[in-house]
């Protein structure tokens, strides 16, 4: 008799657990995102308008410019190394590297030095990145005459090549030498452990199979953890709270640090998430722009976790890393200049002024990503403060 033939991720896990028991939250998650046949992200390009979730490079070109302003403030502050490495972390669709690099032509001698790695799992996505790569096209304009940077950059940047990338699964798989790492919506990608205050104690939350067959979430009956797992801050939470720990987190600041303090640079990380460590489920997942429950279909949808911003600067403070933030991104990008940006790229197409002042708001209101998202620039020690956290 032939083995019964299993399809679906869910079917697998289903499988896995009957036979071995539950998995924690974080396995659960890795599995859906990374499975290499049926993960989220080894089967599906999912981003943009058509797909099933848009970030802040994908809303506006302004972003990715600000980002490249930044990025050409650090070169210099880092005396302006050659050649140095210019890492993005999760590239998405590469829409983000392109206005980087659109924007950087500002610093003469920058793109002569930088050479571009993308950090990337998915294949689907790698193929949408070189694509946007190869096809990234820019004409030339008059600049304007203001001092902001933001204002002197032009509305249209002169024309200039992408550069030939190189893709690495890995952020240790990038040569050695100075870098300037950025990462948007990438560290929330990072598989988290849940684990929830009961009167005895904190118990894990794991992911079981129902008495309808189901995936379900439950609490691990016996084991109380020790309190060293849960973060310092939620150890007092009420009964009921949730702690959320990302495992991977620890083991990629730890990597993060060792190359920063060797090799010289500076990393950026933007992301949803609270500059303070809060308890909270924020477990959740996303398919065509619409939440849906994490345990319907995993491999279907995006799972994330805020970042806990506080545990990631008190990581990379331990590990030697100067910290810069977090500072919510609304903020951040007004300082770097997204309001005179703004200005500029109306006065050049006025027909475009009220679609650039919906994604000028999205961008930077409180009530939209402006407070969700902090900003956060982990740097090898001794360096200037870096553009937009100076208080
Ligand atoms: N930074 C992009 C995309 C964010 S979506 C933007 O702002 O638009 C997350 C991206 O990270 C996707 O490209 C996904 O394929 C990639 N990714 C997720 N986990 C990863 C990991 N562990 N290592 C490398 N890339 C990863």
């Amino acid at each position: 008799m032939s083995a019964p033939h299993i399809v679906t991720l869910r079917e697998r896990l289903i499988a896995l657990i009957t036979h071995d028991g539950p998995m924690t939250v974080a396995q659960y998650m890795g599995a859906a995102l990374y499975d290499p046949m049926s993960g989220y992200y080894a089967r599906r390009a999912m981003l943009g308008a058509d797909g099933d979730f848009i970030t802040a490079p994908e809303i506006s070109q302004m972003f990715g410019e600000l980002v490249g302003l930044w990025c050409a403030q650090c070169w210099l502050d880092l005396a302006s190394p050659a050649p140095f490495h210019l890492v993005e972390l999760g590239p998405g669709t590469g829409a983000l590297i392109c206005d980087i690099w659109r924007a950087t032509a500002i610093a003469p001698g920058f793109h002569d030095a930088a050479q571009i790695s993308l950090v990337e799992v998915s294949t689907p996505m790698r193929d949408r990145q070189a694509t946007t790569i190869a096809t990234a096209t820019i004409a030339a304009a008059k600049m304007p005459a203001e001092m902001n940077p933001a204002a002197v950059m032009p509305a249209a940047m002169p024309a200039t090549k992408m550069p030939v990338a190189t893709w690495v699964s890995r952020l240790e798989e990038v040569a050695a030498g100075p870098a300037l790492i950025i990462g948007n919506e990438f560290l929330d990608c990072l598989p988290v452990r849940q684990f929830v205050r009961t009167r005895d104690g904190w118990r894990e939350r794991l992911v079981g199979v129902g008495a309808d067959g189901a995936l379900a979430f439950g609490l691990a009956p016996d084991v109380v953890v020790d309190d060293r797992v849960i973060p310092v801050a939620l150890r007092q939470a009420p009964e009921g709270s949730v702690a959320e720990v990302a495992p991977a987190l620890a083991v990629f600041v730890a990597q993060l640090a060792a190359r920063l303090r060797t090799q010289g640079g500076r990393a950026l990380f933007i992301d949803y998430g609270a500059a303070t460590t809060v308890a909270g489920d924020s477990l959740q997942a996303v398919r065509a722009h619409t939440r849906v429950d994490p345990l319907e279909a995993p491999g279907g949808a995006d799972l994330t976790a805020h970042v806990d911003f506080a545990t990631l600067a008190a990581l990379a403070r331990s590990a030697g890393l100067d910290v810069a933030g977090p500072v919510a991104q609304g903020a951040w990008l007004k300082v770097l200049g997204i309001d005179v940006r703004a200005a500029a790229l109306s006065r050049a197409q006025p027909q475009q002024a009220q679609t650039i002042a919906r994604q000028h708001a999205r961008l930077t209101q409180n009530d939209a990503m402006g407070a969700l998202f902090q900003v956060i620039c982990l740097s090898a020690p001794d360096l200037k403060t870096p553009a937009g956290f100076e208080t």
